[in-house]
């Protein structure tokens, strides 16, 4: 057993600042834990964390909650739950959990931390996100799980009491789930005083973190005899070992910033000495983009350029091969969505190109539309991306964008994703644990009162709360159990009544994926006649779901997935979530039924979910423009559905993306006379009628 800070004995050095947290300059060294794994060892320890590791393990014993800021790759994510197991924190059956907002930075730091400590991932060591659990009950004792998850595991669980120490990771992000979690934490920590908590991030405001945890207790303290931890929360800066970056803009505003990012590549390899590079574009489009056009290149510049993408939904084998060493004499590009910006540390990185933006989830509770939009980052996001470039020696970065835009213009810090949400999962999830009020609920940061009243409307057209906006019995607590978006959950329980729950469960389960489609380079030709080999009058749900009894019936035959296009793995994941999904809705007493050919059923139960998403066609419109029911909003049906150009009258869509224009993914007819049997709420006749005739 290693040592760490006993009462007794030595105590490492520290200073109180002012706010009462306390704040380590040094600390003393510690042993290691004695695995038989030298050379990890020695990686561990070279770690700018590992010197913390004494103070980091006194603040936890000491603290309730200790707040611990570093730089991304000083070690806090893979380091810091090992020091809590070697501490004992995980004795006598107890867990540590450490939470993240992404589920590749999940699999990805429990492998490693499985590795490092040489056991086998789902023993010790363990992940779980939704639908893929890869822990072991009686053996797991350190656990890796997205923010979402921990939330869901409160409804079985409100006291979280299996663990001993839950660490709150990647805080800064300000994601959804971890304001959520964040909010509940601190009403736990007063019924389990021994529960402690660490919340660390790359960047955070250490001090408005603080006093989240530390308001309305500060007179509290210790307990009346001075046992058990102290309220205040402690602070700890872990001092990284970042080298210099120098940093260049572009002079003038850049049009098309794939371009830009390409030719960056290709004169750097040109003219710079080795050293990876680390590109940061905004999704899977723009990442196959770029490595068509670098492909395409001619001039052989990119000889010795090995081009790796990288972004969430990307298999595993394809996620190993972004961490495994460059071989000598090349050098690696690796392209990016925003993922690498924190929650990854990628070895080797000298050069960073940052195009300025990212996708962002925007919500405006007026039109009642979420998007996601590729929207410019914040100065706060491109510091950390810039800084991702000086982890081995002294780097340099590349933006895009000019400096004067960079001064003026760019905001300097992000907004939190509950500001700019569509809140109706996480009231419904509120609800379930209890919480009614969600208005005067603690939130680290407030969410606007009118996309509350919104999620409000829109779950009580659902069924899903009553006139005083508690959950009903069943329909609501039903809802709650399923972990899914709750329209998608509805539409589930629709399906039994409709008789088509077999169809519906396929449905959902393939819409919880990215995509079920191959989307190789320069084949989007091929992948075009591929999807019309399946496409279905009815809409894209439809289609997905002969091309699921294409591959049932070709006894699921990845030759039969490349020959038309589609994406194996996902069609495994699809049959994976189709069997939880199946075990949840007999749980829930829904009777597993298929309705074969009738797709009226299946549409309806689309409606009754998603009804809050119906569209009309524009009657003189030219150009295939749609007007949302609610809201009057101008949208179109996406190139990659089914129905593009088809442009049938009644449409509803499942999800909205905005580039230029504001585009339906994932659309199904319907008859307009379903909107208000399926909510009348929120349809009102009188709303549809006279567009029904014209
Ligand atoms: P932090 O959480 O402070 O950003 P991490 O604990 O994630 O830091 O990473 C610490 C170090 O562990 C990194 O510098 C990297 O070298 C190594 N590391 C982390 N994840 C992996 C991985 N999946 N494969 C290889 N090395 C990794
Ligand atoms: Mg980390």
């Amino acid at each position: 057993m290693s040592k760490f800070w006993k009462p007794g004995t030595e105590k490492p050095r520290f200073v109180e600042d002012e706010e009462g947290g306390v704040l380590f300059y040094t600390s003393a060294s510690s042993s290691s834990s004695g695995h038989g794994y030298a050379s990890v060892e020695r990686q561990r320890q070279r770690l700018p964390v590992f010197k913390y590791r004494t103070a980091i393990l006194y603040l936890v014993e000491t603290h309730a909650t200790t707040i611990v800021v570093g730089e991304t790759g000083s070690g806090k994510t893979t380091q810091i739950p090992q020091f809590l197991k070697e501490a004992g924190w995980a004795d006598s059956g107890r867990m540590i959990a450490c939470t993240q907002p992404r589920r590749l930075a999940v699999q990805s730091v429990a492998s490693r931390v499985g590795e490092e400590m040489g056991v086998k991932l789902g023993e010790e060591v363990g992940y779980t996100i939704r639908f893929e659990d890869i822990t072991d009950a009686e053996l797991t004792r350190i656990k890796f799980l997205t923010d979402g998850v921990l939330l869901r595991e409160m409804m079985d669980d409100p006291l979280l009491s299996k663990y001993s120490v839950i660490m709150v990771d990647e805080a800064h992000e300000r994601s959804l789930s971890t304001d959520i979690l964040l909010g509940l934490l601190k009403k736990i920590q007063r019924r389990r005083p021994e529960l402690r908590l660490i919340i660390s991030s790359a960047t955070i405001e250490a001090k408005s973190m603080a006093a989240f945890f530390n308001s309305s207790r500060r007179l509290q303290g210790r307990d009346a005899e001075g046992h058990g931890p102290r309220k205040e929360p402690a602070i700890l800066s872990v001092e990284g070992r970042g080298f210099n970056v120098q940093t260049s803009y572009v002079e003038d505003p850049v049009s098309d910033y794939i371009r830009a990012a390409v030719s960056t590549i290709l004169s750097i390899h040109d003219k710079e000495p080795m050293g990876d590079i680390l590109v940061f574009l905004t999704g899977k489009d723009d990442i196959d983009a770029a490595m068509q056009l670098l492909a395409e290149d001619s001039h052989h510049k990119n000889q010795g350029l090995i081009v790796l993408p990288l972004y969430s939904g990307l298999p595993r084998a394809d996620q190993d091969l972004v961490f495994s060493p460059t071989p000598r004499g090349k050098r690696k590009v690796i392209i990016s969505t925003n993922i690498a910006e924190t929650s990854l540390t990628l070895e080797g990185v000298v050069y960073v190109v940052d195009c300025g933006f990212s996708k962002q989830r925007f919500y405006n509770p007026i039109t009642d539309i979420e998007n996601l939009v590729v929207a410019p980052i914040s100065r706060a996001s491109a510091r950390q991306r810039a800084g991702r470039a000086g982890r081995v020696r002294p780097g340099k970065c590349y933006r895009l964008y000019t400096e004067e835009y960079y001064v003026n213009e760019m905001s300097s810090d992000g907004v939190p994703e509950i500001q700019r949400s569509n809140l109706v999962s996480c009231v419904i999830q509120l609800k379930s644990l209890g919480i009614d009020n969600i208005l005067g609920f603690d939130w680290p940061a407030s969410p606007s009162p009118e996309a509350l009243i919104r999620a409000l409307e829109v779950l009580y057209s659902l069924g899903v709360i009553d006139d005083d906006a508690k959950l009903t019995s069943p329909t609501g607590f039903q809802i709650a159990e399923i972990p899914l978006d709750p329209m998608v959950s509805k539409m589930i329980l629709a399906s039994n009544d409709l008789g088509c729950s077999e169809e519906v469960i396929t449905i959902a389960a393939v819409l919880s994926l990215q995509s079920i489609w191959y989307s190789g380079r320069g084949s989007e030709k091929e992948l075009d006649e591929a999807k019309l080999r399946f496409a279905a009058a009815e809409g894209d749900h439809v289609t997905f779901l002969n091309v699921y009894r294409g591959y049932v019936e070709s006894n699921k035959s990845s030759s039969w997935c490349h020959r038309n296009h589609i994406n194996y793995h996902a069609m495994k994941k699809v049959d994976d979530v189709r069997k939880q999904l199946r075990r949840i809705a007999q749980r829930l007493g829904i009777a597993l039924k298929s309705c074969d050919h009738d797709m009226q059923a299946v549409r309806k139960a689309v409606t009754a979910g998603f009804f809050s998403n119906a569209c009309r066609v524009e009657a003189f419109s030219h150009n295939g423009a749609y007007k949302t029911i609610r809201g009057s909003q101008e949208v179109y049906i996406h190139p990659s559905s089914v129905l593009f150009r088809v442009n049938p009258k009644w449409v509803i869509y499942h999800s909205i993306v905005s580039t230029e224009r504001q585009y339906m993914r994932n659309v199904i007819t319907i008859e307009p006379s379903w909107l208000p049997e399926a909510a009348p709420h929120f349809y009102h006749r009188q709303q549809l009628d006279p567009r029904l005739h014209s």
